[in-house]
């Protein structure tokens, strides 16, 4: 009898959830725990606002890896007409998940497979026996099972150490900007910390809900994430080529002299084709390079893959442009030094061109410097449990906790921990490149199947009948 926690109420979530429900008729429980009472949507896709655009093309989209049309179908249905080619709202694919989960769950029923939602929070995991975890949740609730799954996605946002504590209790300092409160006074300068992809939605919002504000985002680099094709490129002709050479490369520098080549290739239709044909085998190549490589990586090259690889959709990247044309959106190339006063704040910046001091006043900051994975800084209860009892260790880039590649987590001592799991954003340090849909479903479509091994002991059951 195998009894499963999933823990995390997102995307991810859900994912790991609906393919174990899916599966066969097995013994045993399958819990989701929540954390919340909207389950599926996790933070990317609670978004109310349409401007919000997904940044993988419907096509690519879905919950479950073997259903590769569902979630086009469902915004056919749901607009109308879509095509696999369009960016979507965000919202739209939070409802398809909700369908998606309340469709498995319909189906086990019926089924009499056994599962429980709790829309509670894990506070902590400890090993019941060699085999067994004990989950305790909110409100003294605990289960025991066999296997737990971590789906808690990125970490809650944590203060910049250039904040000051007065601007932070002024008000006029956004932690969250998912869940930014309405102002007395509509704000006249907002500023940014950050230029991706959270940055752009972000900005977008802003500009809508005050029309008369100015606009700036810094980040260090001050680059936009580059946008996607308006329609679908030709893959590039030479990728498996390309994919073998790079596999085969030892550091990160003879893999940017193959990719830059490729870039350059005559033969090629659009760069963003080579970038987005390397992604079956990026988290083979971020496994074949060594500690002080991948810190290379990161701090020479994250910054700028980062942009081409998480682009945004046509539709946001042209709504920013004419914001920037219009003379309402100022970008900054500049690190943020201090962040001061009790509003207006002003916020001291060294350009990254000239190197030069400067103060932008505002009355609104934002911060929405994207994914945070450093677990050992981390706030939340349950992972600051497991890396104090040693269930957990962050990785040692603080890219999340320290896992073998299929998900397994590892122990202070660095032995694997049979049954313990995680997918997601916490998986960053072993896998890079493991945030998005694409990877998400893949990843829970395996672990639905490791999980789901019958035991030994259903064998030997299955063999007496
Ligand atoms: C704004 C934004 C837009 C994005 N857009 C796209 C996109 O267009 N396409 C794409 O492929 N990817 C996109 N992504 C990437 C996104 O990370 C994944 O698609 C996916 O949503 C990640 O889901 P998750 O479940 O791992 O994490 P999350 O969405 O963060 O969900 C984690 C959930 O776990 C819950 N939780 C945390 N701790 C506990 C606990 N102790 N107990 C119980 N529950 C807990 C949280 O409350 C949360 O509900 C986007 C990300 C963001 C932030």
């Amino acid at each position: 009898m195998t009894d499963i926690a999933i823990i995390g109420g997102g995307a991810a979530g859900a994912a790991v959830f609906g393919e174990l429900l899916r599966r066969p008729n097995r013994q045993g429980t399958i819990h989701w725990i929540t954390g919340c009472i909207a389950p599926g949507r996790g933070v990317a896709y609670a978004s109310r606002d349409d401007r919000h655009l997904l940044n993988v093309r419907a096509a690519g989209m879905g919950l479950f890896a073997d259903q590769k049309d569902d979630f086009l179908q469902h915004a056919s249905r749901s607009l109308g007409q879509a095509q696999g080619g369009d960016f979507l709202p965000r919202r739209l694919f939070g409802e398809f998940i909700e369908a998606q989960v309340n469709a498995a769950m319909s189906e086990a029923h019926a089924r009499g497979r056994r599962f429980q939602v709790h829309h509670a929070k894990a506070l902590a995991i400890h090993r019941d026996t060699a085999e067994r975890y004990r989950v305790e949740l909110e409100q003294g609730e605990a289960l025991v099972v066999n296997a737990a799954v971590l789906a808690i996605g990125a970490l809650a946002p944590r203060t910049l150490k250039t904040v000051s504590a007065e601007a932070l209790g002024s008000g006029a300092y956004v932690l969250d900007p998912w869940s930014m409160d309405e102002p007395a006074q509509a704000p006249r300068r907002i500023v940014v910390i950050g230029t991706g992809l959270t940055a752009v939605d972000t900005l977008i919002s802003a500009a809508t809900r005050w029309p008369n504000a100015e606009l700036a985002a810094v980040s260090r680099h001050g680059l936009l994430p580059f946008r996607h094709p308006d329609r679908p490129v030709a893959p590039y002709p030479f990728q498996d080529d390309l994919n073998t050479a790079l596999l085969a490369c030892d550091g990160v520098l003879p893999m940017m002299r193959l990719v830059r080549q490729a870039l350059a290739d005559p033969a090629g239709t659009d760069w963003r084709a080579v970038i987005d044909g390397m992604r079956p085998v990026n988290a083979r190549l971020w496994e074949g390079l060594r500690v002080e490589k991948r810190l290379q990586f990161l701090r020479h090259v994250r910054w700028v893959w980062e942009a081409s690889r998480h682009r945004t959709a046509p539709a946001s990247a042209e709504n920013i442009q004419a914001l920037i044309e219009s003379g309402r959106l100022h970008i900054h190339a500049a690190r943020v030094l201090a962040v001061e006063g009790h509003g207006p704040l002003a916020m001291t910046v060294r350009s990254r061109a000239t190197q030069l001091l400067s103060t932008i006043e505002a009355d609104r900051v934002i911060q929405a410097t994207g994914l945070d994975t450093a677990v050992a800084y981390a706030r939340d209860p349950l992972l600051a449990q497991l890396l104090d009892d040693g269930l957990a260790i962050p990785d040692p880039l603080q890219l999340g906790v320290a896992a073998e590649p299929d998900g397994q987590l590892l122990d202070a001592e660095g032995r694997v921990q049979p049954g313990l799991y995680g997918i997601g954003s916490l998986l960053r340090g072993s896998l890079w490149e493991c945030t998005a849909m694409p990877e998400i479903r893949a990843a829970a479509g395996r672990l639905a199947h490791m999980l789901d091994k019958p035991s030994e002991e259903q064998s030997e059951e299955a063999a007496a009948q």
